[in-house]
């Protein structure tokens, strides 16, 4: 089994990356941002309460994104191994997320940093919020992603560093040269 953690602020191609990934090595996809979307299309409760945090790019509380992890992990034990994207964002997630892991008798492997430039962050966002209409991807709403990103997420980096896991690549250059330095980082494991 392999579980790897993809990191990395806003914008720094974590779905991309993710995707081919998953289609290399079949691992099973969690995006929390994408089962948070699901549940606002669906109009669900969950959706409701989510849905101005994610306006104002602030963060969903650690027990919702808790307990849908928690849910989707019972429900695909046969996996080959997990892609988290987009998660953990806080330290409080990663300790649970450990625990829920050692609870089934896994772990996390690795810890992948994809590592951009704010400006370069920027302007990714406004294009994909251009060519794809998500509306947490206008300026202000970006700004304050950013700054969540630096003063609750960064220190995750930190958490899987003292464990000896995380390992960081640039993650500006062509889909595939980055998917290239990804995969070298897989296969060294
Ligand atoms: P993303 O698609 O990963 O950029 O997530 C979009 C938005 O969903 C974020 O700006 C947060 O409001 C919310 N979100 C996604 N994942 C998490 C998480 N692990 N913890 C808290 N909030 C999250």
């Amino acid at each position: 089994m392999l579980n790897i953690v993809l990191f990395g602020p806003p914008g720094s191609g974590k779905g991309t990356q993710s995707e081919k990934i998953i289609e290399k090595y079949g691992l099973t996809h969690f995006s929390t941002g994408d089962m948070l979307r699901a549940e606002l299309d669906a109009e669900t409760e969950l959706g409701l309460q989510a849905k101005s945090i994610m306006e104002k790019g602030e963060l969903v509380s650690d027990e919702i994104i808790m307990g849908m992890i928690r849910n989707k992990i019972s429900s695909e034990s046969d996996s080959k191994g997990f892609i988290f994207d987009g998660f953990p964002r806080t330290t409080a997630q990663a300790e649970g997320l450990d625990k829920l892991l050692a609870e089934l008798g896994m772990k996390i492997d690795v810890m992948l940093g994809l590592e951009v430039d704010r400006q370069e962050l920027i302007d990714r966002l406004l294009k994909r919020g251009k060519d794809h209409g998500r509306a947490d991807d206008n300026l202000e709403t970006i700004e304050n992603r950013i700054k969540v990103y630096k003063d609750q997420t960064s220190p995750v980096m930190g958490y899987y560093e003292s464990q000896g896991k995380y390992r960081g690549v640039e993650g500006v250059g062509s889909i595939d040269d980055i998917f290239g330095r990804l995969s070298g980082i897989i296969e060294s494991l």
